[in-house]
Order: C-alpha cells, then structure tokens, then sequence
C-alpha cells in the first residue's frame, strides 16, 4: 500500500485498496442473495513480519498510512513483536497485522454461476480455443471469433484469458506473461492433534518472500507461495504455462510447514495430501488490465491479475458490464484508473515481474 501511494499518489492508492476492500461485501452478499455453497468464510487475515528488519519497515509503513488518514488503515491492528508470536500463533514472529478478510472455494463458487447463467440461456462452449479475433476497422462492423470449432461473429468481445491472452491479442506479449505458481493442501489426521485456525495468513520474509495459507473449516489447509525455492531459474516459472507437472525445486517445500511454522501443530502428523501448478497472469507493470482496447473497437480486456484476482475480477467484471450494457465509460465505472489498460502501458518497455512479485 505504502508503495502504491509512492508510484501513483494517495487518491489512486486508496481508490485501490477501497474497491479490493469492497469485494469482502459485494461477494458475501451475492453468495446469500444466491445461496451459493462455496464455504464462503469472513474472516481476519494476519500478515505475519519473519525477520526484524521486514518488521520494521512494515510498522513504519503502518505508521505512514494512519499519519495519512487513509481510511481502509482503520481495519488494521498492529501487533509489535512482544506479542506477536502469541497473537499469530506463528514461530519467529516479528511482528503482525491484521484485517478483515474472506475466503472461499472458487471451483464451487463459479461452478454455482456457470450453471446458473447456462439455466438463463447462456451458450457456454468448453473446449473450445479461441484462435483468433477479427479486428474491424469500422466501428459498426461485428467481430469475427474464429475457433476451433467453427466461427461466430460478434458485436462485443470481452477477453477474461489473463496469462494466455497474447496468444489472441499479441499487443499484450510480454506486457501480461504467463508464470506458474504452486499451492498445495496439507491435512491433519486427528484433528483434536491440532488447534484450530480461524484466520489466514501471509508468513513473510520482506523482499517479496512469502508463503500464505487459508485454513479451512474441516481442518485442511491450503497454502501457497513457496518463493523463497523460485529464485534461481527464471524459466521454472517465468512465460511457462506448463502446469502438467510439478515445480520441482517447491514440491516438498511445505512437507513439514505446519509443525514447522505454527505453535502447537509440532505433533500433529499434518502431511501435504496435494501439491499443484497453476498458471497466472503477471503484467510487466504489476496492475491489472481493464476496459477497452487501445486500436480495438468493441473489444475488452479483464486480464493480468498478478496472482490476486480474487479481490479484483468480480467488480471489475461489472464494471465492464456496465460499459457495454449501460454505455458508461470506464471512469464513470468506478473502476480504480491505474488498472486501466491504455497504449502508453503497452508502449512502455518496463518489467517489474521478478520472483518476489510471484504469488
Ligand atoms: C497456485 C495459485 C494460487 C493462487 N492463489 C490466489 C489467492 O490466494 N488469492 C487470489 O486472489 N488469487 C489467487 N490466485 C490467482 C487466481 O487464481 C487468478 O487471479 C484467477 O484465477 C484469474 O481468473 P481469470 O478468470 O481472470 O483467469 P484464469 O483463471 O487464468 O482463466 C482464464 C481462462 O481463459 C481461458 N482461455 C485463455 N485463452 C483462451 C482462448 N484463446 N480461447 C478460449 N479460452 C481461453 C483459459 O482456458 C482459462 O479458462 C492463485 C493462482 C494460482 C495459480
């Protein structure tokens, strides 16, 4: 947050942080309006600081933002390092802060709205890539979505490919890059063996090291991150979409995370029942890609989520919507603007993805 403000002012910065914050709401209450089974959970998510140093410079940063008066500082608590350890649960800790947080099952949450909107009348094609879209001169003319089954003409086009959409839109190639990422899910065979997790985590290290884990109802746990092994080749992860195996230097990273990192789970027999590769979309400036296409007309982007499309995809979609629907334009969306895709983004020649901006 700290460093949004130094890159893009504080109206910008909190305009970010606001619409991720505002997801928690707008989530929780489409989850009950359509009684969606997805074990959606409010709850607090703890930064935890692993070294003094990384401890510090967060604290300062804490500091700066409530000297500012920005407002979404108002959900966080600062833990100093004397009660740290205790009030995280965690070994080592430096220091913690926490917020108000949710999680849920994805798979179970878009499966719910898949079939819900195919119920409507929706034409779902699975399996089916897109291999190419026509790009009309004039405006009133439809797009041509080729595929690999057949052709379909289109008056709007909205690309939600994020890691893979320069296979379609080759202005995005290297500006939205393909990255793999790892996760897996950890289990406890006797659960009285193990105190109960009630919030999330994000254990780091500073410099962008980190591992974060969502403990789930049933006693799972699900954690990710294992960047801290990444470092060395590039390729492992860096424009590779390859997720039919596992990163090699991660896959025995967390065999042992829980009794490792949490107090009280040292006996707990916790094993890593899964580990898994999956595919995400870091853009070269590390903000997502929203609204119209530069050169395109008719055509949108919902792409590059860095890893954190949780807080971010759901409003931004209907921010899209009602562009197309409602004819609004993106600032009368309210749709934060760094996230605007824009020809100066795709002209710039910076890239900020490295292994620390890898979730
Ligand atoms: C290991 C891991 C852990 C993660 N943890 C978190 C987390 O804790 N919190 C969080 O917020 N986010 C997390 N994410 C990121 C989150 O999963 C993404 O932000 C989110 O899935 C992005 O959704 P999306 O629909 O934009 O893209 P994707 O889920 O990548 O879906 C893109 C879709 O587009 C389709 N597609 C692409 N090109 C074409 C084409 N040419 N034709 C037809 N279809 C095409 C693909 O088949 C795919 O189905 C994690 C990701 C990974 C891999």
């Amino acid at each position: 947050m700290a460093n949004n403000i130094e890159k893009y002012g504080l109206e910008a910065a909190a305009e970010m942080s606001n619409f991720e914050i505002a997801h928690i709401q707008a989530i929780k209450n489409l989850v009950e309006k359509e009684n969606i089974d997805c074990d959606f959970t409010l709850t607090r998510s703890f930064d935890v600081f692993m070294s003094e140093a990384f401890a510090k410079k967060s604290k300062d940063g804490f500091e700066s933002l409530v000297e500012k008066g920005l407002t979404s500082i108002n959900d966080v608590q600062f833990t100093p390092a004397k009660l740290a350890k205790r009030v995280s649960g965690v070994k080592g800790a430096k220091g913690c802060a926490s917020f108000t947080a949710a999680h849920l099952w994805p798979y179970k949450f878009i499966m719910h709205l898949l079939a819900s909107t195919v119920s409507k009348g929706l034409n779902l094609q699975t399996h089916t890539p897109v291999t190419h879209v026509s790009s009309p001169s004039d405006a009133g003319e439809p797009c041509l979505v080729s595929t690999t089954r057949g052709n379909i003409k289109a008056k709007k086009v909205i690309f939600a490919s994020n890691g893979y959409t320069a296979g379609v839109l080759p202005e995005y190639t290297e500006k939205i890059v393909p990255c793999r990422g790892t996760c897996c899910r950890i289990v406890t065979p006797d659960l009285e063996k193990a105190p109960y997790l009630t919030n999330s985590y994000v254990l780091g290290q500073g410099g962008g090291i980190y591992d974060y884990l969502i403990p789930r109802a049933d006693g799972s746990i699900i954690v990710g991150g294992a960047k801290a092994t990444m470092g060395k080749d590039r390729s492992i992860w860096y424009n590779n979409m390859d997720d039919s195996e596992v990163i090699e230097p991660a896959k025995d990273y967390f065999k042992t995370y829980m009794q490792d990192h949490f107090l009280g789970w040292e006996d707990s027999g916790a094993y890593v029942e899964k580990v898994w590769t999956g595919v995400m979309g870091y853009t070269s400036d590390l903000q997502p890609h929203i609204g119209s296409i530069p050169g395109r007309p008719n055509q949108y982007i919902l792409a590059g989520f860095n890893g954190h499309g949780m807080p971010i995809i759901f409003l931004a979609a209907k921010g899209i919507a009602e562009m197309i629907k409602n004819g609004k334009t993106y600032e009368q969306t309210g749709l934060p603007r760094v996230y605007r895709t824009s020809e100066e983004r795709l002209q710039s020649i910076v890239n900020k993805i490295n292994v620390s901006s890898l979730d």
